[in-house]
């Protein structure tokens, strides 16, 4: 049976403020309205994580990095740097770890390679930048924003998203350093597996659809609001194991895998990249919030529950507004997750119920 899950934070920062012990013993209305308004989420993947099939040491390593991501780019909003920057620093932690299906531990393309996926999105203006396909950057997200705020363009993809960032002075990093032995193995195993549906004559799109989710999971995001008042969202993925024929994910697709408008709200998205694209999911959020005046976590529930779930489509989102409300709504059995918001301890969770 498929298992719905909506789990939302309805965490409006001023009524938690207020709650808080040291905003309660200085409550005046000027120490009010000059609390720090903050607040930023991240996902690390959406898929089949069950207690039983995780370690206690392996839970315990996917806590310690989410809750390092988090509070990098905690710590940015908290000194009043921007969200583009703390959405930045989060991924980055992210990337740079092999838990996760990006930069260090991505997936592995069909035929044994690695190939990164990466878009990052300014709610005040919406501006925007995406690499896709690309093999040799240690850290998609920052060649991302380079895209947004330095080039006319918002998606460049594989050897000319390469060869713009050597133009800008991006170090070239051998595709090797993103091998790890556990996604080799997920490789292998997902070919066979390909292979034994490809000999019942079903075409490749069918054997990729019969991939058990965890063949795709991890790929990570963020969600932030600054002191500014601005939102920012970025994703950064492997993609799928054994993708192949340069497939692209949802992940650089503005619009699908990662949105942000000051006016409505930030998402970033993770599932099955090829619904994600075709139910332009983090848009659809963001606008059922700006036309429809629904909630955050009402416009997260319609898309990701009523509107994915029932076609097939697994995954999630991180969401947040700009009043600081937060959604992290996922129609999966778990996702890899963190929020924190100004003044407030990090929440930590990787399973459905925690
Ligand atoms: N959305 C990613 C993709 O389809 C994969 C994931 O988030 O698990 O490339």
């Amino acid at each position: 049976m498929k298992r719905i899950l909506n789990l939302a934070l309805s965490l409006p920062i001023s009524a938690l403020a207020l709650l808080s012990p040291i905003v309660h013993a200085q409550s005046s209305a000027a120490t009010e309205a000059a609390a720090p308004r903050f607040a930023i989420a991240i996902h690390g993947g959406a898929g089949t994580i069950e207690k039983s099939s995780m370690t206690p040491e392996k839970q315990r390593a996917y806590e310690a990095k989410l809750e390092e991501a988090i509070n990098a780019g905690y710590t940015v909003l908290e000194k009043g740097g921007a969200s583009l920057d703390a959405v930045v620093a989060a991924i980055n932690v992210m990337e740079n770890s092999p838990l996760f299906n990006a930069g260090k531990g991505a997936v592995y393309t069909y035929d044994g390679a690695h190939e990164l996926d990466a878009s990052i999105m300014d709610g005040r203006n919406r501006q925007a930048g995406a690499v896709a396909g690309v093999k040799r950057i240690a850290n998609p997200i920052n060649l991302a924003r380079m895209v947004m705020e330095d080039s006319p363009f918002v998606m460049l993809a594989g050897a000319g998203a390469e060869e713009f960032a050597r133009s800008r002075g991006v170090p070239m990093v051998d595709n090797k350093i993103f091998d790890t032995e556990q996604r080799r193995e997920q490789l292998e195993r997902a070919k066979e597996k390909l292979d034994q549906e490809n000999k019942q004559d079903k075409d490749y799109r069918a054997a990729v659809e019969a991939l058990p989710v965890p063949f795709r999971m991890g790929t990570v995001g963020a969600v932030a609001l600054d002191q500014q008042g601005n939102l920012a969202a970025g994703t950064s993925t492997g993609g799928m194991t054994a993708k192949r024929f340069g497939r692209i994910g949802d992940a650089p697709v503005i619009g699908a895998g990662t949105f942000a408008d000051n006016k409505s709200c930030a998402v970033s998205a993770t599932g099955h990249g090829e619904y994600f694209i075709r139910y332009n999911v983090a848009a659809d959020i963001c606008t059922r919030v700006a036309y429809q005046n629904k909630t955050i976590a009402q416009a997260a529930d319609e898309v990701i529950n009523q509107i994915l779930l029932p076609v097939g489509g697994t995954g999630g989102v991180i969401v947040l507004d700009a009043k600081g409300n937060i959604a992290l709504t996922f129609n999966t059995k778990g996702m890899y997750r963190a929020s924190r918001i100004a003044g407030q301890p990090a929440q930590v969770a990787i399973f459905e119920d925690k």
